[in-house]
Formats: structure tokens, sequence, C-alpha cells
């Protein structure tokens, strides 16, 4: 068993230390929260990395497959700028790593050269106003008309919407008595007529929005059913072989990334707040917190990077993708608060990391399948039946 990170990997990761240093200052972050977004420059700074098509085959222009590769990217990444993390994950993960498993041979050329460029994103729209959790019920429709096919119906926390090339929209093509049979996933072109998008507020994650999407007559040629024509009415299948584990694993990164940010802003502080005559860090409270953070941060690190391996290696995984989603989000929340803790007053404020720490922190548990739905997939792979 070997647990050390190849030359490959080390070299990655110490070139986006380097690329935080010299394009994320302190501040950034906070700037582009008031602006709503991300400095376009730093996106494509990033971009010149070589690191989005980390996942998208070499004939396209990209590394190949690198699954480890692209989720340690993630990892680095939300520690440094959650909205970026974001912006990149909608390249290589949501463009990159989907078209390149699931798209049919003509998605794959159309999308995957801009992926490895830096030139296209993707959304994911799955969410609808009375669809959260129980995904395989919602209500937005495509119905054919010769080689097209017809949208209605509305997306919530669609995010990046307003910013991204194609939504990937989960619809029902047929009747919605079968609930797991007439789904499907098709890419739908943001800028065509009929689709309305409009932002949501939210509580964390500024730098890249999350929106409501209407789709209202929304014409989409039929050959943009992900995967081709022939995988209509698959949705389902797709979603539950393989994309969920996309989605856990790079939500796991993510909070990896939020717990190990939130463990180093308390490091920081605790070393450099005098009280009562020296430093918290020598309080017992103090530095077991850290220790607990620590253990948080390094649990999260073996979980998300053993399921991100298994992954790789083509082995069943959904157990594994789903213990490194729940244990690394609520890592991720548990740092950011104790973080708080630790800072006090200070931690509070807007003059430190840590309070957009906390809010960015909050939803990780909740999207991409909450804490619940994972311990009810863990639950079921450990063998126990399933329930409704
Ligand atoms: C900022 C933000 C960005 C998002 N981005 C996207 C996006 O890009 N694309 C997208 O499609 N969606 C996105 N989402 C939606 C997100 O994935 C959903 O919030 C998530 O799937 C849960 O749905 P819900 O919040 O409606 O909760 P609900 O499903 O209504 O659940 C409410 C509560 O009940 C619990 N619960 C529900 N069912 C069960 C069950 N069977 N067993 C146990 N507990 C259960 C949940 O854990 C939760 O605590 C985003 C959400 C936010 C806030």
């Amino acid at each position: 068993m070997d647990f050390s990170e190849n030359e490959h990997h080390a070299m990655l990761r110490e070139s986006l230390v380097r690329f935080g240093r010299r394009h994320i200052p302190p501040g950034a972050v906070a700037k582009w929260e008031k602006a709503g977004s991300i400095d376009r420059e730093v996106y494509r700074a990033l971009a010149d990395l070589g690191v989005m098509g980390l996942c998208v085959p070499v004939q396209y222009g990209g590394a190949g497959r690198d699954i480890v590769g692209m989720i340690l990217v993630i990892d680095e990444l939300s520690r440094l700028a959650v909205p970026l993390c974001t912006l990149y994950t909608f390249a290589a993960c949501y463009g990159g790593m989907t078209i390149a498993d699931l798209g049919s041979e003509a998605q794959k050329a159309e999308i995957l050269p801009k992926v490895a460029s830096g030139d296209i994103m993707l959304s994911y729209g799955w969410t609808e106003p009375d669809v959260g959790s129980d995904l395989p019920s919602v209500q937005t429709t495509a119905r054919r008309e010769g080689d097209k096919l017809i949208v209605n119906g509305a997306k919530r926390f669609c995010s990046g919407a307003d910013i991204t090339d194609y939504i990937l929209a989960l619809v029902r093509t047929g009747p919605i008595d079968q609930k797991y049979k007439n789904l499907s996933l098709v890419l739908v072109p943001n800028r065509s007529a009929g689709i309305t998008i409009t932002p949501i507020e939210t509580l964390g994650h500024h730098g890249v929005g999350t929106t409501d999407v209407t789709f209202q007559d929304v014409q989409v040629p039929f050959d943009n059913i992900l995967g081709g024509p022939e995988k209509l009415n698959q949705g389902w299948q797709t979603i539950a072989q393989s994309m969920l584990d996309i989605e856990k694993i790079e939500a796991a990164a993510g909070g990896l990334g939020v717990a190990r940010a939130a463990l180093e802003e308390a490091r920081n502080y605790a070393m450099q707040r005098v009280q009562f005559g020296s430093e918290i860090a020598k309080i017992q409270d103090i530095r077991h917190k850290i220790a607990d953070m620590e253990v948080n941060a390094h649990t999260a690190h073996l979980v998300t990077y053993h399921a991100a391996w298994a992954l790789e290696n083509g082995l069943p995984c959904s157990k594994e993708t789903s213990i490194a989603k729940l244990y690394a989000t609520e890592a991720a929340r548990t740092n950011a608060l104790l973080c708080l803790q630790i800072m006090g007053a200070y931690g509070y404020t807007k003059d430190f990391d840590c309070e957009r720490l906390v809010r960015d922190a909050l939803l990780l548990p909740i999207a991409a399948g909450s804490s619940a739905i994972q311990r009810n997939n863990i639950a079921h792979l450990s063998g126990l039946p399933r329930v409704k």
C-alpha cells in the first residue's frame, strides 16, 4: 500500500500553491464576492496551467483521465478560493469528465477541446422548485418534435447558469407515472430562445451565483441528449451509474479544501493572538480544537483520495464516494465553525477569511446530495434493505 503523492501530483500541487500566491493575494476573494464575479484574467491564468483537461482524452487536447489530479486541483482551489474552484468544476468536472465519460462522439468533438482550452463551462440543472433530494421526480418536460426536443419547466439552484454555456438538464421525456424510467439528460445551450435566468440571493458562494432557470418552449436538437439519441429515457441509469459518483467526489474535494483552509486560518490566528500575556495557541482548549481540526482534515484527505483512486481505477465505489462526500463536507462545516470559535469576535468580521469559510462551508453538506441522503446510501450499500 502506498499513500504517497506521486511526483506528477506533487508537482501539480506545488504549481497550484504558486498560482495562489501569484494570482490570489489576500482580499482577492472578498473583492470577487463583492463584485459577484471572478476576475476572468485569473480564470484564464488557471486554464493556462493546463489543468482544465485533466479528464479530457488526449485526442481532444487533454491530459487523458487523471481523476486524482482533477480532485487535487479542486482540493487546492477550494482551499484558496471557493468561487474559483466552482468555475473549475463547471469546466473540468461537469464539462470534461462528464462529457468524456458519457457524451456521444459528436458531443465530445464539440465540447472537449473547448474544455481543455478553458473556453467552455457546464451547469447541472437537476433541482427544481418542488424537487430536491427526490431527483427522479423532476417535472421539466422535453417532448420530441421531429429532430428537436421542446423543453418546458423550471430548474432551481442552477449554479452558474448565467455564465456557463450549457445546462445539463434532467428532464422528463415520457409519462411521470414511470418515475425512474422516462428521464433524459439534455445539453441545453444557455442562450437558447425561451430561457430565462434569474439570480437567487444566498448566504454564501457569492463569487459564482446560483440561479432560477425557466424553459418556455425551448427548442434543442434531439442529438443533444447526453450520449446521443440512443440514450433517450436512460437519464436515471446514467446519473445513478456514474454521475452521482463524479458529483460526490468533486463535492468531497471541495469540502476537504475548505476544511484545510479553516485549519490554516485558525492556526495562524492562534499563534498571533495574545491574551493573558501569551499566545492563545498555548491554551489547552484552543490546542485541542486545532488538533480536532487536523484530524478532520487528515481523515477527509484519506477518504476523498481513496474514493478518487477507486473511481479512477474503475472499481465499484458508490459507498466510498458517499463516505467521502459525507465526511469531507461535514469536516468543512465543523472546521469552519471551530475556526470561528477560535478567532472569537475577529472571526465574525469581514477582516478575515473565517466568516466567508463559514458561509461557504454551510452549503457543502446540503448540496450534491445532503448528508442524510449520503447516510441513506451508505446504509443501503452496507447491506441494509433500501427504504423509500
Ligand atoms: C447555493 C446552492 C447551489 C446549488 N447548485 C445546484 C446546481 O448547480 N444544480 C442543481 O441541480 N442543484 C443545485 N443545488 C441544489 C442542491 O443540490 C439541493 O439543495 C439538494 O439536492 C437538496 O435538495 P433540497 O435543498 O431541496 O432539500 P430537500 O430534498 O427538500 O430536503 C430537505 C431536508 O430533508 C432531508 N431529506 C430529504 N429526503 C430525505 C430522505 N429520503 N432521507 C433523509 N433525509 C431526507 C434533507 O437531508 C434535508 O435536510 C444548489 C443549492 C444551493 C443552496
